[in-house]
């Protein structure tokens, strides 16, 4: 049985100091889980909370990067930071950040490269609006997304990327997608994978749901086909809560090591 991932998106909340104390309680109670455990914390609690998960099973995330490599981009912070204070990985592509700051799936794609250029594991989210929802769109979204987010992309780095399909109209808004939609949104995400690459590697993709998790509904999420994980936002906050959705996750076994960061200098073939 592979590994769960349980992603947190903390988004534009949590002083340093409520980092700290969530992430005290938070990893004692999961030390025994070998699910993957992500934490997207703001980029200031970083450095912080990566020494606090220094050889545990939770690895830190930021939420962003910019996608160039250095320079004048004032408030920007670049890969090569984030790996510098002890991110292992980074969302990309978050609905908030398409729709706030414009993010086209042109920029996500340079996004990802420099975060996959740089160890760092990429977290895509894709996913439908509810205009696109209401007119048979999903597919269609979804294709664009994909094909130009992983544009470039090596078949062998896509261990290191997590698809996180995350229906806008789901996104904090307490309104689940159904078991039916979510399967039908992974299946065609591995058929899009498959044409991109092959069979084998769309299977191997890790591809998880977010939109309104909470420890009530996780059960039920948990149960679909094909599901790799889960991103939680709101509930992520609430380091009880989000510690009962990883709990159901959570594979009874020895735990495995940790995915790997992919090597900075690997040279990488198609
Ligand atoms: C998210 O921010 O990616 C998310 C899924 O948020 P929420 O769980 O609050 O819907």
């Amino acid at each position: 049985m592979s590994k769960k991932y349980v992603i947190a998106n903390f988004k534009m909340n949590k002083t340093d100091e409520e980092v700290v104390s969530y992430i005290e309680k938070f990893k004692e109670k999961v030390k025994d889980f070998n699910t993957e455990i992500i934490l997207s914390v703001p980029f200031v609690s970083i450095k912080t909370a990566s020494l606090m998960v220094k050889n545990s099973n939770i690895l830190i995330a930021g939420q962003n990067l910019n996608e160039n490599d250095f320079g004048a981009f004032t408030g920007e912070i670049n890969a090569e930071m984030l790996c510098s204070v002890g991110a292992s990985a980074v969302l990309v592509g978050h609905s908030e950040r398409r729709n706030h700051f414009k993010e086209t799936d042109v920029i996500i794609n340079k996004k990802i490269m420099k975060g996959l250029r740089s160890g760092l594991i990429s977290v895509l989210c894709v996913g439908e609006t509810l205009f696109d929802k209401k007119n048979n769109l999903t597919t269609q979204v979804l294709q664009r997304q994909i094909t130009e987010c992983l544009n470039s992309i090596y078949a062998n780095e896509l261990s290191h990327i997590v698809i996180a399909y995350e229906p806008v109209w789901a996104i904090g808004t307490g309104v689940v997608a159904t078991k039916e939609e979510i399967e039908g949104a992974i299946k065609t995400i591995r058929m899009l994978l498959t044409n991109l690459y092959d069979e084998k590697i769309a299977s191997k993709v890790k591809v998880v749901y977010g939109g309104s998790i909470n420890e009530k509904n996780v059960k039920e999420i948990k149960s679909i086909k094909g599901i790799d994980g889960v991103l939680v936002g709101g509930a992520s906050l609430d380091e009880e809560k989000f510690y009962k959705i990883v709990s159901e996750f959570n594979e009874k076994g020895t735990s495995e090591k940790g995915t790997k960061k992919v090597s900075k200098k690997k040279t990488i073939e198609k």
